[in-house]
């Protein structure tokens, strides 16, 4: 929620962890853990050698933009060291070929998007949340390689002001949306950006991306032991899954849980008939 969320820098090795023992334990999730740790590795040689973004606007400037309902983050404040993003869309595209998520063609139109002069801008236009359906995968391509740099800046940003009063369906740090949300031990519920990986608290029956808050028309399941929810919801039909604190031995890891909960999105597919 605020400053004393772990770095989830720091988290990377458990997450590895965690996919490695995910791998052997239920075989059919193997090949999405090896794909993940494979991105996961990658992206941590950068962390390695970023510096510390200045943020040049004041604590009390940054709390007036929250409480106006702005996010944070803008996009000339992330410090990109374009050499490295490059390099890093080059081999996160060969990554994705090698585990066959990505054709041959795939490959080489994402090496051209991370050789090419625009690639700043582009990136600014994923940044402003505008898809880029013209290549195929580059907006998740997009997302690991940026994923250091706005990290590393949300990190700084988090240490100044906490995010408690947000409570918007989007983060408060880069405006993107959540793709899992934990349910804390005092059972209320926030949210984890999808790009930065800020956690801030939302309405705990409220569809996060719709802002439906009519419980009749939002489903939840669960695993077995309760570690994982799932809510669905039916008038936008978008879902999102929970880590269930009170229930699990461990905290988020927010880069294994997705892929520990895969089978959870198997089940809504199945239930939404797809
Ligand atoms: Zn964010
Ligand atoms: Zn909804």
């Amino acid at each position: 929620m605020s400053g004393s969320s772990p770095s989830s820098a720091r988290a990377l090795p458990r997450d590895i962890a965690e996919l490695k023992a995910l791998a052997e334990l239920q075989p059919e999730l193997a090949s999405a853990a090896q794909l993940q740790i494979s991105l996961i590795e990658t992206v941590r040689r950068v962390q390695g050698r970023l510096t510390t973004p200045w943020i040049d606007a004041t604590t009390e400037e940054l709390t007036a933009r929250l409480a106006k309902g702005q996010s944070l983050l803008s996009f000339d404040q992330i410090l990109f060291e374009w050499n490295d993003v490059r390099l890093l869309i080059r081999q996160i595209a060969d990554i994705l070929r090698r585990h066959d998520a990505i054709d041959a063609d795939g490959v080489i139109a994402l090496h051209n998007v991370g050789r090419a002069a625009d690639l700043p801008e582009r990136m600014h236009a994923w940044f402003d949340g505008i898809p880029s359906p013209d290549v195929e995968m580059l907006d998740e391509v997009l997302v690991w390689a940026a994923r250091p740099y706005v990290q590393r800046t949300a990190e700084v940003l988090q240490q100044r002001v906490n995010f408690d009063g947000w409570g918007r369906r989007t983060c408060p740090v880069c405006a993107a949306e959540p793709d899992f949300s934990v349910i804390t031990p005092a059972a209320e519920r926030q949210l984890v950006c999808s790009r930065c990986l800020v956690r801030w608290a939302f309405a705990a029956t409220d569809c996060p991306y719709c802002g439906n808050h009519d419980r009749s028309t939002i489903t939840s399941m669960a695993t077995p032991d309760g570690v994982y929810r799932v809510m669905i919801c039916q008038p936008c039909g978008r879902y999102i899954k929970a880590l269930d604190a009170r229930k699990s031995a461990r905290p988020l890891l927010p880069y294994a849980d997705p892929i520990v909960t895969l089978p959870l999105d198997a089940a809504v597919m199945k239930r939404q008939g797809k």
